[in-house]
């Protein structure tokens, strides 16, 4: 167990928004972000891949072994999470010539089952942790042109109405940042992270997408200048976003 403040305290710049992030971290439990079990990461994948929308419910599963093979976990492991996510509902088991494991039709209604705002607040203020370290060591350090494919992301989204869509861009969005900024290793772990949130809170309304978006254009346009104070700024306003629209 790591106390936040004390092992990423050189990222948390003075400013205006200082107090209301300090105290947010205060309140969050200690973080989990780093130790999950294979199981939790067999849930995390398969959870971001339906928020980004390459499954959705009633949609086949890969076979177990190609699922072990992907995710680099033992065969048995992938089972047993299966089997697990088959108890919670968010996943369907089906016998004979079209049978496989599928993705429940009633995937967001368990998802609100599930919810844990205490685990999920302790991930977010990891994932905060994350971003605002990644920012703060990308800002100034940024080839022109590495951030074209973030700002068509911000443009996509604002054009988005779908939901689902939203969300989809949303996520990928922070993923892509995470890569642009601390390559394909903070990518991975940041999907771990939002996959592992997506279990544990009902997706963002459409209004707080939008809400965060700006968030996103502010920062580009930050990290496009070399501006690492603001940049960092940006990123706990859009963390600081969603609680105002949903406060707790
Ligand atoms: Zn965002």
């Amino acid at each position: 167990m790591v106390n936040p403040g004390g092992k990423f305290g050189p990222y948390n710049q003075p400013g205006p928004t200082r107090s209301e992030a300090v105290s947010d971290m205060r309140d969050a439990r200690p973080l989990s972000g780093r130790s999950q079990t294979g199981a939790e990461l067999v849930r995390a994948r398969i959870a971001l891949r339906v928020r980004l929308g390459s499954l959705s419910p009633g949609d086949r599963l890969p076979d177990t072994g190609v699922l072990a093979e992907e995710l680099g976990i033992s065969e048995i492991t992938v089972r047993r999470a299966l089997e697990g996510m088959c108890q919670d509902g968010l996943l369907d088991r089906r016998r004979g010539r079209a049978g496989g494991t599928f993705v429940a039709q009633g995937w967001a209604r368990v998802v609100t089952l599930l919810y844990d705002a205490d685990e999920a607040a302790s991930l977010d203020a990891f994932h905060l942790l994350l971003e605002c370290g990644l920012v703060a060591h990308g800002a100034g350090e940024l080839p022109a042109g590495r951030l074209a494919g973030l700002r068509a992301l911000v443009d996509q989204t604002d054009l988005a109405d779908d939901p689902a869509r939203l969300l989809e861009l949303e996520t990928r969005f922070h993923l892509d940042l995470a890569e642009t900024l601390g390559g394909a290793g903070m990518r991975e772990l940041t999907g771990d992270l939002i996959g592992r949130l997506c279990l544990l809170r009902p997706a963002p309304s459409p209004a707080v997408v939008r809400d965060r978006n700006r968030c996103h254009a502010d920062l580009l346009t930050e990290l496009g200048r070399g501006a690492m104070d603001p940049a960092v700024r940006a990123v706990k306003a859009h963390h600081q976003a969603h609680q105002r629209i949903h406060p707790g």
